[in-house]
């Protein structure tokens, strides 16, 4: 399947996940995970009770919505959670009353200078209500009696994540993690767990040097608790990880490496955008905003970065009913595939070389020598020159690639051919 056609299937999952209201948690984030389920068949689900203990933290109730609105004094029904679930303050309390618009004013949010788009707001961990519209509608509030409904039921449920696992040759795993927790946002959020499917339907088809563990979970809260529940296994088997956030829109290409900004997936990463997306855009580990946060804090400590298109807080729709359906396509969700796909090809293949010949081997008697020599390019005899006096046994592949100013996806046939013909070997 090519790339767009991937980027149009991963478009119509955002659509038809787009209506659910999700959040920490309640049933919009299981319909979610029961939708995913049906493209990742691998998928488990696991609830953790709400009074856990999770490191520092605990996990909440669960939040679920029956129904929320308001309506004016003419009897108009101006704010409706079916409608948009927006406009809903996210982890809102009950309320249940007839108000008048000064104190309405006190639980309305909205963005005077964006004053077209709804804003997602939530307020998770200070009890509260509120409704969220637009600056416009806002400003055309007439004074009155309000009639205000909030159907929302706290209880001690659960905080539900899922995970699915692909085997490869070896234990040791790349990790790619998502969040559930947004509800009809689309490029921050849904494009995450879009993304996931369409890579876990690649990679189930293809040879895997390494194990790859798909993790969805509530943001922050979610990934605290996964990781103290994974704590040993991650440690010891994460090898590379990236989140995948924002990976839906056209405008940019972004990357946020992880905190020791030098680890192997910072490497394949940089190496891959030059090459595929030379317009990218470095972030500092200190703009980080995901659940990078949680897995490369210290004493989790994992090499885990982030690929994304526009970075979450950089555009203007973030957070806001604009983030929709019309800002992410297809073509941008099939770049951040292609993207992934290279680095987590890179990533599998990148492996330190060693010459077997003492001195330069002669290509001409094992019909290696290149037959049309271009300057530049892969078929330079130069380049294989140089990729054979650079396998040293310690450089691995991204370094000899950087340092001979080939694309390392260049050089890997290169490296088979010379593999099979025991001109090169593997150290590790
Ligand atoms: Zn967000």
């Amino acid at each position: 399947m090519n790339p767009l056609d991937t980027g149009r299937h991963m478009h119509d999952l955002i659509s038809e996940l787009f209506p659910e209201c999700r959040s920490l948690s309640g049933n919009g984030v299981r319909r979610t995970l029961a939708v995913l389920k049906r493209e990742i068949e691998s998928l488990e689900v696991h609830e953790v009770p709400s009074g856990t203990c999770c490191f520092d933290w605990t996990v909440p109730d669960e939040w679920n919505v029956l129904n929320a609105f308001v309506i004016d004094p003419a009897g108009e029904r101006i704010l409706d959670f079916q409608q948009n679930n927006l406009h809903l303050l996210g982890y809102s309390l009950p309320f249940d009353g007839e108000i008048p618009l000064e104190e309405l004013n006190e639980h309305l949010f909205s963005l005077p200078e964006q004053p077209d788009v709804i804003p997602y707001v939530t307020s998770y961990y200070s009890p509260r209500w509120g409704f969220c519209l637009a600056h416009s509608q806002r400003e055309r509030l007439r004074p009155g009696m309000y009639r205000v409904k909030i159907d929302t039921e706290f209880s001690k449920g659960s905080l539900t994540y899922a995970e699915a696992f692909l085997p490869g040759e070896e234990e040791r795993e790349i990790l790619l993690s998502t969040y559930i927790c947004h509800p009809s946002l689309a490029n921050d959020n849904l494009s995450g767990p879009t993304l996931m499917a369409a890579l876990w339907k690649w990679l189930a088809t293809q040879r895997r040097r390494f194990s790859y563990r798909f993790v969805f979970v509530p943001e922050t809260i979610g990934a605290i608790a996964y990781i103290s529940r994974n704590f040993e296994a991650l440690r010891r088997k994460t090898y590379a990880g990236y989140v995948l956030t924002c990976v839906g829109d056209e405008r940019a290409v972004s990357f946020l490496p992880s905190r020791r900004g030098d680890a192997l997936v910072d490497r394949v990463s940089r190496h891959v955008l030059r090459y595929a997306a030379p317009e990218y855009k470095e972030y500092s580990f200190l703009e980080r905003g995901s659940d990078e946060r949680q897995y490369c804090s210290p004493g989790v400590d994992l090499p885990v970065a982030s690929i994304m298109r526009s970075k979450y807080g950089t555009y203007p729709e973030y957070h806001t009913s604009a983030d929709n359906l019309e800002f992410v396509t297809p073509q941008g969700l099939a770049k951040s595939f292609d993207l992934y796909c290279r680095c987590l090809d890179l990533l599998e293949k990148n492996r330190v070389y060693q010459t077997t010949c003492c001195c330069e081997p002669q290509l001409g008697k094992r019909g290696l020598y290149p037959t049309l020599s271009m300057k530049g390019s892969a078929g330079d005899v130069r380049v294989y020159m140089n990729l054979l006096a650079y396998a040293d046994g310690e450089r691995d592949l991204v370094g000899i690639a950087e340092h001979i100013g080939v694309s390392a996806e260049e050089l890997v046939p290169l490296v088979e051919k010379f593999l099979e013909h025991g001109l090169l070997r593997v150290c590790e």
